[in-house]
């Protein structure tokens, strides 16, 4: 079913998403929301199905992955999809302004931001300027992936995106609330650049 037909309810939303993922994958994309009239549409508002938080990275357009259009999404990008007062802000509007009943968090494979995280850990370079930020946001999910026995780049990757949704759980009584009653779903998702999937990490409200 279309994103703009389905119930603001966590688990349809992310059915529709995962549909629109399967249509990118398969190169047989709607392309929906794309036209005049969805333009003129929304110059009456907006009513997102989700709020995504992802990498900047230019390889992973979020509304492209998920076949989704204008007025879909509502999109945070950082990059290595790192948390700071600004996003919680954005997240907390989007659930709290907008009504959007789900949260997704998308790490990829091929990041740079943690490739050069566990680099720097590893004793190479930490990069100067604001980009220390990335590295220092990033640091603590390694770390502890390592202290989980983890040690490649994918499962770094991996771990950052859980590490994410767990302090956005855990750092935003708002969010975490909405979650506990079942009102907001959340879905952690690793994006492969390979195939186009969308593998979920870890979930909550979906299934
Ligand atoms: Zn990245």
């Amino acid at each position: 079913m279309p994103l703009r037909n389905v119930e603001r309810t966590p688990a349809p939303v992310w059915n529709a998403l995962v549909a629109g993922n399967e249509r990118f994958i398969n190169f047989d994309e709607d392309r929906p929301n794309q036209d005049a009239p969805r333009r003129r549409q929304l110059r009456d508002g907006q009513a997102p199905a989700a709020v995504v938080i992802s990498c900047s990275d230019s390889r992973v357009p979020v509304e492209i992955i998920f076949d989704v259009g204008l007025g879909d999404l509502f999109v945070v990008r950082t990059a290595g999809e790192i948390l700071d007062q600004a996003v919680f802000g954005s997240i907390e509007y989007a659930i709290e302004s907008l009504g959007v009943p789900l949260v997704i968090v998308m790490g990829h494979e091929s990041c740079g931001a943690v490739k050069a995280t566990a680099d720097a850990l590893d004793g190479g370079d930490i990069p100067g300027g604001y980009q220390r930020v990335l590295i220092e946001k990033v640091a603590p999910s390694i770390l502890e992936a390592r202290a989980e026995g983890l040690s490649t780049i994918t499962d770094f990757e991996k771990h950052h995106v859980v590490a994410t949704v767990d302090q956005i759980l855990s750092r935003s009584p708002e969010i975490h609330a909405k979650v506990e009653t079942g009102e907001v779903g959340i879905v952690g998702v690793h994006y492969q650049l390979s195939d186009g999937r969308t593998v979920p990490v870890i979930t909550r409200n979906v299934d």
